[in-house]
């Protein structure tokens, strides 16, 4: 359909991508409003990832070009913790400073005939009055998420821990993870480079070391400012690393990370992309490529919508597109962001264990896909396999036949078998602790354990199954907790099962991870990042 009137609120990354495609594609009227003025941002340097890179590339070649043509490209990860510095090769990322993508982006997009007002703030129920579609590119403090809430149905939950984004005026070799020891608790920071003498520094702290420390809340402050003191802080902090270089401000300061979710991305002619309907955590370097990709899907929609065409379906299809890659992506950024808001977690592992638990953080991926990216993770540490070099016992129900070493799961109201040697389990229902005591008093040196599935990969619910599994630890005292697929979508489950497994063991219980025989070396590789003590197969 051509002649259509699209006004879009925001021009960040997703806005201006939008509005790029929209006059390419379909030759539709395009104006962009955007509050501040043209150039001014906040932050630094942004990372993608090279599939995100292929993908864009598709819909936009010269907008990945501008990216990669303004930025810097490396392969390397880093750890540095205790003295010791741990390298990993092979992984390809780019990063652009947030500013310069902008810029490449308007320009793209006014050459394309798109109208850009800065300086204008925008206001969607007025908006709607003046045009065909109207699109909400207004970021993670959305106001007309906040306005047509009852639309989107929104969820807003507060990040746990804080972060302050600085810059820093040397290249950074790597995707640099470094972490130590202030007064106040652990601080870990995340550093990359993103031009030939700049980098993204990006520190977080646990909650309550930011309590401790009474560090000035930043989401009050007017934008633009700098919080000096955090600025020190972290310099003192980090001051081996960044020998001599200097951190640098816009807009940085102590805040929370909010996680946004909606259970509808449009509402007749009112459509969201980007952070105003979904965010990921930063430290999968995702939100921007979720915004930009949602925006080549809603103009291609969009594009081609038709004179006629249910405006709704047009919508509900970019929707049903892009839901299922967006969740992914935040069940990913949720695992990782547990790892930076749980410092305490982490900090006994050796540098090379917490190289692999970094690497595998979001639970998705494992270390034979790892290896084949770096052959050299066999050398680190005690050196990263792809599969354990023993046999694994498997999980058998006791209505089936087992092998000694195998753990069994004893069927509701089924007898420990005469001579069977491997841990013994009873499923986590009602009856556990009863069923548990009863065996505990009828075989006094067998190994007992509970069997549990993973519920959502969400932290309430994580927690939940956490606290009732300690609960019941302290009634009878369990050998084994196993943690097992579920019902859900297998990479949901996959994520849950991987944090339900990591928190267990920080909570102190011996866990085994149970993966499927085709997930063996994910499951290996829990056990060998510290998250589970041992692995088990659903299979013999
Ligand atoms: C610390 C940190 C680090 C990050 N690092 C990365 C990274 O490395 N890689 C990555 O992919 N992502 C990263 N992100 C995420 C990324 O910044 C966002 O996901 C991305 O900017 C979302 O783009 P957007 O277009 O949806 O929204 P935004 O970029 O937030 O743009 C929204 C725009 O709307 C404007 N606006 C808001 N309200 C109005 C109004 N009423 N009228 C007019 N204009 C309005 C705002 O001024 C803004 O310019 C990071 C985020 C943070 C916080």
């Amino acid at each position: 359909m051509s002649g259509m009137r699209v006004a879009c609120i925001g021009a960040g990354p997703g806005g201006l991508m939008l509005a790029l495609l929209l006059r390419r594609l379909g030759g539709h009227e395009v104006d962009v409003y955007e509050r501040s003025p043209a150039g001014a941002t906040y932050g630094f340097g942004v990372v993608f990832s090279r599939f995100s890179l292929a993908r864009l590339r598709r819909a936009a070649p010269d907008v990945v070009a501008a990216l990669l043509d303004r930025g810097a490209r490396w392969d390397d990860v880093e750890v540095r913790r205790d003295g010791e510095e741990i390298r990993s090769s092979g992984h390809g990322f780019a990063a652009v400073e947030r500013r310069t993508l902008l810029t490449a982006l308007n320009e793209l997009a006014e050459d394309a005939g798109a109208r850009l007002y800065f300086n204008t703030e925008a206001d969607a129920a007025e908006l709607l009055g003046r045009y065909d579609v109207v699109v909400a590119a207004d970021g993670s403090g959305s106001r007309t998420r906040t306005s047509f809430a009852g639309e989107f149905g929104a969820e807003v939950v507060p990040g746990r821990g804080r972060y302050a984004w600085f810059g820093v005026d040397r290249a950074f070799g790597a995707m640099t993870f470094l972490f130590a020891d202030s007064e106040y608790g652990p601080v870990g920071a995340h550093v990359y480079p993103y031009g030939p003498d700049r980098s993204t520094f990006l520190v977080e702290l646990g909650e309550q070391a930011w309590q401790r420390a009474g560090f000035t809340e930043g989401a009050t402050k007017p934008p633009g400012w700098n919080d000096e003191q955090a600025m020190e802080f972290c310099a003192e902090v980090f001051a081996e690393h960044l020998r001599g270089a200097k951190l640098l401000g816009n807009g940085s300061r102590w805040l929370t990370f909010p996680h946004i979710t909606s259970s509808r991305w449009s509402s007749g002619r009112l459509v969201g992309l980007g952070d105003a309907v979904h965010t990921a955590h930063f430290s999968v370097g995702s939100g921007t490529t979720l915004a930009l990709e949602d925006a080549v899907e809603l103009a291609r929609r969009l594009s081609e919508h038709g004179e006629g065409d249910d405006l709704d379906a047009t919508l509900a299809a970019y929707e049903a597109t892009r839901r299922p890659i967006v969740e992914s992506v935040q069940q990913a950024a949720w695992a990782s962001l547990r790892m930076w808001s749980h410092p305490e977690e982490h900090r006994a592992l050796d540098p090379a264990t917490l190289m692999l638990r970094l690497l595998t953080r979001t639970g998705q991926s494992a270390a034979d896909v790892l290896l084949r990216l770096d052959p050299q993770l066999a050398k680190i540490g005690d050196g990263v396999t792809a599969l354990p070099e023993g046999p694994v016992p498997a999980l058998v129900s006791s209505d089936g036949s087992a092998v000694p070493g195998d753990a069994l799961l004893l069927a509701p109201g089924a007898q420990a078998p005469a001579g069977h040697d491997g841990p013994l389990l009873v499923a986590a229902d009602e009856q556990a602790e009863e069923r548990l005591k009863g065996l505990r008093a009828e075989l006094p040196n067998a190994v007992l354990g509970l069997l549990i599935q993973a519920p959502a990969p969400a932290e309430e619910p994580v927690a939940r199954v956490v606290d009732s599994v300690v609960a019941l630890a302290t009634a009878v005292p369990l050998d084994v907790v196993a943690v097992a697929p579920g019902p859900r979508l297998p990479a949901a489950d996959r994520t849950a099962r991987s944090a339900l497994a990591e928190r267990l063991t920080a909570a102190g219980m011996r866990t085994a991870y149970v993966c499927r025989p085709n997930e063996l070396s994910q499951g290996w590789t829990h056990a060998r990042s510290g998250r589970a003590d041992t692995v088990w197969t659903t299979e013999p």
